[in-house]
């Protein structure tokens, strides 16, 4: 058909499956296996209260929670960026500050979105490569380009870099914007968080979905400089000016209040407890497992082929990532499920690898 030479053909990113059905144990999409603090459900409730303001837009500053996150975090109001998840923020930025001529540098092996997005834009990009031990070359990032994205701790080698890492990406490209994605950095990782204010070409990205058991409402932040905020407002406003929902504003309001941070402490000290243990049980088993930041294990086992293990859990209802991808397709990407769950992937693992 002739209409379809105008069409912007794109390889669209794949989600982790989202299997229906009871019986199934989910670790592939790194979704936390506890419920979200006690707030958001009396928040949810405040919500079937208020169901008639449903006809009005919300709010398209999402001020409320722009000013929680901000005086959760110490910073000002104009340093926070909100969306409808950490995905619908990072594509916001790719369009505001990557528009160079030079390329945008990622690691070969992150996550895969980035490349999405790079072709999605048309953005130049370059990717880094790793070093052997899948961890990032600071150095490599001292080269000329149109911007920067690292997510630390990266995924899914699950592995973090340490602050002065970051810091020296930051500082030695003063002429591009440097995006540090930190999903996973309440589970180990040094946030780059304090590196806002003496770094205006500094953005650091964050989720509700990962650490605070959100996943399903589309709650994303972005922290930096007033000046870098504003650009990233002025996109957003020009494509949508409601991204976020009534109700994912109120509910993300809610999860920010410091009330509820003794449990949201408790949730993640738990899952760090968990991933000490699968590691270890892991390793028992003969995997290799890498040195974790994350709510995930990265491992790769000398006698079974990845893929094989994937397939082999999955007849058993056990969910984890395999990523047919250069340099990982020999790995698996395991979510920390509950202590029960993972009980669960030993016992099959254990069948499956006899
Ligand atoms: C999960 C994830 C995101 C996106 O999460 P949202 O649910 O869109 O907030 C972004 N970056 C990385 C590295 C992730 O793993």
């Amino acid at each position: 058909m002739a209409w379809e030479e105008n069409i912007h053909k794109v390889v669209p990113y794949v989600p982790g499956e989202q299997p229906v059905g009871t019986n199934i144990i989910k670790l592939n999409t790194n979704e936390n296996p506890y419920p979200p603090a006690p707030g958001v459900a009396d928040a949810l409730r405040g919500i079937a209260d208020e169901y008639d303001l449903m006809r009005r837009y919300p709010d398209p500053d999402a001020r409320d929670l722009t000013k929680a996150l901000a005086d959760y975090y110490g910073i000002e109001d104009e340093q926070v960026f909100v969306g409808v998840g950490s995905d619908d923020v990072l594509a916001m930025s790719f369009l505001t500050f990557f528009d160079s001529d030079k390329p945008l540098l990622f690691p070969d092996i992150t996550y895969s979105f980035y490349e999405v997005w790079a072709k999605l834009f048309r953005i130049p990009n370059k990717r880094i490569p790793l070093r052997d031990d899948f961890t990032i070359d600071p150095d490599a990032y001292l080269i000329p380009n149109g911007g920067i994205v690292i997510a630390n701790p990266n995924a899914p080698t699950s592995l973090a870099l340490d602050l002065d890492s970051i810091e020296k990406i930051v500082s030695g490209n003063p002429d591009s914007v440097v995006i540090i994605d930190e999903a996973y950095i309440d589970f180990g990782g040094e946030s780059a968080l304090p590196l806002i204010d003496r770094y205006d070409n500094l953005l650091v990205v964050q989720t509700f979905s990962k650490s605070r058991s959100m996943a399903g409402a589309r709650i994303g932040m972005a922290f930096g400089s007033a000046k870098l905020i504003s650009y990233l407002k002025d996109v957003k406003f020009s494509i949508n000016s409601y991204t976020m929902s009534r109700d994912a504003i109120r509910i993300g309001t809610a999860a920010a209040s410091l009330a509820d941070e003794n449990y949201f402490k408790e949730v993640t000290d738990r899952i760090l407890k968990t991933r000490e243990e699968a590691a270890g049980r892991l390793t028992e088993m003969g995997f290799d497992v890498a040195h974790s930041a994350t709510n995930f294990l990265f491992v790769t086992h000398p006698d079974m082929k990845a893929s094989d293990i994937y397939s082999a859990l999955k007849e058993k209802n056990i969910y984890v990532r395999y990523f047919n991808l250069p340099r990982i397709d020999d790995h698996l990407r395991i979510t920390i499920g509950t202590p029960e769950e993972m009980e669960e992937l030993y016992k099959a693992l254990q069948e499956v690898m006899k």
